[in-house]
C-alpha cells in the first residue's frame, strides 16, 4: 500500500514508534528510524527491517531537544530520498514530579522534545508534501493531550499543545492532499512508562504494584494496556487513501480512559 512512499518516524529506535516504523515499512515504505540507543542494536535492526521488508532503511541519532538538529534530521531525509510523504512526529519524554520540585531543565527537554521538534519537523517538511499534493503527518500525542493527571504538568502542557498545533496545521494544510492528526494512547507498556514507575512510587510513595493497577491501569476501564501494534496498525490506516477525510483531529486508543 505505501510502495515507493517515503517516512520519517522521529523516536523510532523503540517502543511505539519503533513499532509504527516497522509496520510502515512492512507496507512497503521505505523508513527513516530515529532516536537514541545502543549502535549496534540500531545497525542490526536496520539491517533486519531492510531483509523483511525489502526497502531502503536509514538512521539517524540528532538529540531533537536542540533546533539545529531537528533541521539536520529533514534535511538529511530529504536529501537521502528526494522527498518524504510521511512524518511521525513520535519522540517523547517524560519526568514525574510535583509543580514544587519539577526540574526547570526536565521542563524545557520536555517541551522541546514533545512539542517544538514536531514544530520544526512539520515547519521544514510541510512544504514539499504541499507540493506533492499528499502527505500525512501523525502526531504522537495521548491521553494527557486531552486530559491531565497530577504531577505530570511538563508532559500535559507539551501534549496539549501538540494537539493545538495538529488543528492548526491541518488547517493550513487541508486543501493540499496532506492530512494531520494526533493519536491519543492510554498506557503501553514501553521503556517510557517503566521508567516512570520507579519516580511514581516515590511522588506517591506507592509500592510498583499499586502504581500499575492504581495509577496507570486506573484510568483505563478495559484494565489492560494497550499494545503497539494496535497504535501501528491505526497510523497505517491514516495513510490509506480511504482516511484522506480525517484530518485535524485527536484519536483515542486508550481504552476507554478520556471517556470517562
Ligand atoms: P520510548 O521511551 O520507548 O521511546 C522514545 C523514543 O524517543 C526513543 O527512540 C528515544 O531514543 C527517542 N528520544 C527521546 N528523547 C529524544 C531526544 N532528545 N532526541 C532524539 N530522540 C529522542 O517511548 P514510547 O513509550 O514508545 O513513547 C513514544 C511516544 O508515545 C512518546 O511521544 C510518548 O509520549 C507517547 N506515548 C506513550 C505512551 C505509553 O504509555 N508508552 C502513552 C501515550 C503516549
Amino acid at each position: 500500500m505505501l510502495k515507493g512512499r517515503n517516512a520519517l518516524v522521529t523516536g523510532s529506535t523503540s517502543g511505539i514508534g519503533r513499532g509504527i516504523a516497522e509496520a510502515l515499512a512492512e507496507q512497503g515504505a521505505n523508513v527513516m528510524l530515529h532516536g537514541l540507543g545502543d549502535p549496534g542494536e540500531i545497525a542490526a535492526c536496520c539491517i533486519a527491517l531492510r531483509e523483511r521488508c525489502g526497502v531502503t532503511v536509514l538512521h539517524s541519532d540528532l538529540d531533537l531537544r536542540y533546533t539545529e538538529n531537528v533541521e539536520a534530521l529533514t534535511r538529511y531525509a530529504l536529501d537521502a530520498f528526494g522527498s518524504v510523504e510521511i512524518l511521525v512526529n513520535n519522540a517523547g519524554i517524560q519526568h514525574v514530579a510535583p509543580i514544587e520540585q519539577f526540574p526547570v531543565d526536565k521542563w524545557n527537554d520536555i517541551l522541546a522534545t514533545n512539542l517544538s521538534a514536531s514544530f520544526h519537523t512539520i515547519r521544514t517538511l510541510s512544504a514539499q508534501m504541499k507540493q506533492a499534493g499528499w502527505g500525512r503527518i501523525i502526531n504522537m500525542g495521548s491521553a494527557h493531550a486531552l486530559v491531565a493527571s497530577p504531577f505530570k504538568s511538563a508532559y500535559v502542557a507539551a501534549k496539549h499543545g501538540l494537539a493545538g498545533l495538529t488543528k492548526a496545521v491541518a488547517l493550513e494544510l487541508a486543501s493540499s492532499g496532506v492530512t494531520v492528526n494526533t493519536i491519543c494512547p492510554g498506557y503501553v507498556l514501553t521503556p517510557l512508562v517503566e521508567k516512570q514507575i520507579p519516580d511514581t512510587m516515590k511522588a506517591r510513595n506507592m509500592t510498583r504494584e499499586q502504581v500499575e493497577q492504581d495509577v496507570l491501569l486506573a484510568a483505563q476501564p478495559t484494565k489492560r494496556f494497550v499494545s503497539i501494534r494496535e497504535l501501528a496498525d491505526l497510523a497505517v490506516f491514516l495513510c490509506s487513501d480511504q482516511a484522506r477525510s480525517i484530518t485535524g483531529t485527536s484519536l483515542s486508543v486508550d481504552g476507554g480512559w478520556t471517556a470517562q
